[in-house]
């Protein structure tokens, strides 16, 4: 692949296409704290012009948590799937499917804290995932990425390595899922899916996205199943202001 191919479309008929947005190094840039994270003015104007000409088809898809997210997102009339795909809320509903899973969850959180408090890390139980950070401690990503695999293995889980962050979660659920399941409801239904995300967990949303007529585009990184490629959020935000005036 050259890099012209990897280099996105120059329009996209938005009236055909429904966008699928990562959060965290997509729509703001990763910050050692992930609570102070803020939605750019300029980037919630981009994506309020993405919801018009959508029709409403616009979604954000995160390793947050749903309540976590929604703080950040506030009230921009998109669906948001929190937990990597575990939580779903459309803005008429909520719905959320994380009860069966909480055992095993609670168990990971247990198992962790110790390794967290050792390092000084931030130890997150989310509804459907529990995540060990070292965005404060770069230093210990060999230490928390062999303490959630473990973890994760022991207890049946499975584990997701980030962008300084690693995750035990359930089985059978992640951004492709999500995606999939977000695309078979309206106003989403019927069009081709544009994911966008910086990260590895966003791969399945890639995939995902390319198996129902759409494409992915990575932010970042070379080793990705999606189509197209940017070096950086703001060429992504960039290319996607100017997709709309195509
Ligand atoms: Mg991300």
């Amino acid at each position: 692949m050259t890099m012209d191919d990897s280099r996105p479309p120059a329009t996209v008929d938005w009236g055909q296409h429904a966008l699928f947005l990562d959060f965290d190094g997509t729509l703001t840039p990763i910050v050692a704290r992930p609570e102070l994270v803020a939605l750019a003015p300029t980037t919630r104007d981009l994506i309020a012009a993405l919801v018009r000409a959508t029709s409403g088809a616009v979604a954000i898809i995160s390793g947050r948590s749903l309540a976590d997210l929604a703080t950040h997102t506030g009230d921009l009339g998109v669906t948001l799937s929190g937990s990597h795909g575990l939580e779903l809320r459309q803005p008429e509903q909520e719905i959320t499917l994380h009860g069966q899973f909480s055992d095993a969850l609670s168990a990971a959180a247990r198992a962790l804290s110790p390794v967290a408090e050792a390092h000084d890390l931030l130890l997150e139980h989310k509804p459907g995932a529990v995540a060990l950070h070292y965005r404060a401690r770069p230093d210990c990503g060999d230490i928390v990425r062999r303490a959630v695999e473990d973890t994760a293995r022991d207890l049946g889980l499975r584990h997701m390595h980030g962008n300084l962050v690693s995750e035990a979660a359930p089985r059978g659920i992640d951004k492709g899922t999500a995606l999939a399941g977000i695309m078979a409801q309206p106003p989403f239904a019927g069009r081709h899916p544009v994911m966008i995300g910086d990260d590895t967990t966003d791969e399945d949303g890639f995939a995902s996205a390319q198996n129902m007529g759409g494409f992915g585009l990575r932010i970042g990184g070379t080793d990705t199943c999606a189509q197209y490629r940017v070096a950086d959020m703001d060429s992504a935000l960039a290319w996607l202001d100017r997709s709309l005036r195509g």
